[in-house]
């Protein structure tokens, strides 16, 4: 145990953002530095719990309290070997995860639970610092070829362990930079692509291959495809959910995943100007989760003169109702960096139609207020009204892989709800063929993602070697604690 009295002696304190006006105006990572001795005592608020629920909590089973401890102790090289032993990539969950260990702290039952979150970036900042995160090449090669198609953070944990485990492993992606969401969907300002860069030369030096602009199924026959001698499907779940409500033709109606990635170019110098620029124009962004609170700040940050989101749901509490009770990730109100940096947010308001101009292009939203209704949204009469927007942004979630093209043409089975079937060892219907990540698991987070292509990896070796060596955080049907 790191301090025994520290839970009782110390508060929960999280690093400050940089002040709103100041971040606007570029597209770095919000958080300022936390001095040292500030990170050991929040460390040291850990009860080192002889049941952590916050191992419950994380996908990965993080070894959270041992960690915990070593950074208390200020033995960060210790720490961070704890971590990677669980965590292939502990700078994408440090900066991105929405923390579900947190949640399942057991000092959140009746305090603020540990930072557990900044704990993990520290360790993992600090590693890179020192030059302690090198390359690992396998000693021994297998001979075995493995291709991984998608570069985001499934596809990446598994081509990383496969290559650490022997296999020459090659990454396809259809995009012409490696990365998957971590690139092109999630802004820099949640987090930076040089964290991902360097993660990228530390798998190349241990002899992971990566090729861009490779669209599987349309650059590459999947008869190619099958040639490996196994293949990892990692294509996430692109397939959008859209609004076909009349005006939907409009111009200046888009998808969030059609407005974020160019910003995310223009802040990476890729281009100069993104073609869907906010500036001076009233945004709508229909959606009310993380996906919409990054057009938030993108717009923000590209100069839009007003910013509004909407959910069809009511807001939530402020605080853990009955229905969410300890452990369970709760549906509360919660502030992200973006919606601190302004705009508005309704709650419980549904669009009917989007209103348009003389030119064909959008100009406002003809919006109603909702109740709930035996589980329906019904109108409440007499609420009518208009939106001024002439940007209007679609964050509705995601139904699932895209079905044509790479997954057609290879026949894979799909389970009930769209996604790649698959069994116990992450295999598809087909013999050599596993999937991983969003693709097998619908809409998920990058640490579910992480968890998957590590245990999808360990199916692979097992199917190649007929050892049973590499670890497997999670089974295809496990789901966050409900
Ligand atoms: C805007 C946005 C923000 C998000 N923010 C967060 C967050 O803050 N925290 C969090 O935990 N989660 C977040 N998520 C969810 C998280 O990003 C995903 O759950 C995660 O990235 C899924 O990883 P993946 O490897 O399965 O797929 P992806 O990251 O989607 O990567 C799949 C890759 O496969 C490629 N691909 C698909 N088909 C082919 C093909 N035929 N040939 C070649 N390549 C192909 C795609 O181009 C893509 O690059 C966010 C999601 C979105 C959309
Ligand atoms: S549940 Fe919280 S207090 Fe207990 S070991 Fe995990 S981080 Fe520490």
């Amino acid at each position: 145990m790191a301090d025994p009295k520290g839970f009782l002696t110390t508060t929960r304190e999280e690093p400050k953002r940089r002040p709103v006006d100041l971040r606007l105006m570029d597209w770095r990572e919000v958080y300022e530095d936390f001095a040292t001795t500030k990170l050991q005592k929040q460390a040291g608020r850990c009860m080192d719990c002889g049941i952590p629920f916050c191992h419950q909590g994380c996908p990965l089973g993080n070894l959270i309290p041992e960690w915990n401890t070593l950074t208390w102790r200020e033995d960060w090289q210790q720490a961070i070997e704890r971590l990677h032993a669980t965590n292939n990539f502990p700078e994408f969950t440090g900066t991105l995860c929405p923390a579900p260990c947190e949640t399942a702290c057991v000092l959140g039952i009746n305090d603020d639970p540990v930072t557990i979150k900044r704990v993990e970036i520290s360790i993992i900042d600090r590693a890179f610092d020192e030059g302690w995160v090198t390359p690992q090449p396998p000693t021994a090669l297998t001979g075995k070829k493995v291709a991984v198609v998608g570069s985001g953070p499934s596809g990446l944990a598994a081509a990383q362990q496969l290559t650490r485990a022997g296999h020459s492993v090659v990454v396809l992606e259809r995009a012409d930079k490696i990365g998957g969401l971590l690139r092109y969907g999630i802004p820099e300002f949640k987090m930076e692509k040089s964290r991902l860069d360097r993660r990228l030369d530390q798998m190349r030096a241990e002899g992971t291959e990566f090729r861009a602009s490779v669209n599987v199924g349309v650059d590459m026959p999947v008869a190619e495809l099958l040639g490996y001698d196994a293949v990892v499907l990692a294509g996430g779940a692109t397939d959008w959910r859209d609004l076909p409500i009349p005006g939907r033709e409009l111009a200046g109606i888009h998808q969030a995943m059609e407005f974020l990635p160019p910003a995310n170019r223009v802040a990476s110098g890729e281009l100069d100007v993104s073609p869907f620029d906010a500036k001076g124009l009233d945004v709508v962004v229909i959606g009310g989760g993380d996906t919409g609170a990054d057009c938030v700040g993108t717009s923000h940050r590209q100069g839009a003169r007003s910013v509004t989101q909407l959910e069809i749901m009511p807001k939530p509490p402020e605080t853990r109702s009955d229905a969410h009770p300890w452990p369970t990730y709760p549906m509360i109100y919660r502030v992200s960096s973006a919606h601190e940096e302004g705009g508005e947010r309704l709650y419980a308001v549904n669009t009917q139609e989007f209103l348009g101009d003389s030119d064909g292009r959008v100009r406002a939203l003809k919006l109603v207020e909702v109740r709930n209704e035996g589980g329906k949204f019904v109108p409440v009469p007499g609420t009518e009204r208009e939106l001024p927007a002439q940007l209007v942004l679609l964050a509705m979630g995601f139904l699932g892989p895209q079905k044509e093209g790479l997954l057609s043409d290879l026949g894979v089975e799909l389970d009930a709800r769209g996604n790649v079937a698959r069994d116990k060892a992450f295999k598809t219907s087909l013999d050599n063929v596993f999937v991983a990540g969003d693709m097998g698991r619908g809409q998920s987070l990058i640490v579910w993602a992480i968890a998957e292509g590590r245990s999808a990896a360990a199916g692979v070796d097992a199917y190649l070697t007929g050892r049973d060596v590499l670890p497997r955080p999670i089974a295809p049907t496990d789901r966050p604690i409900a």
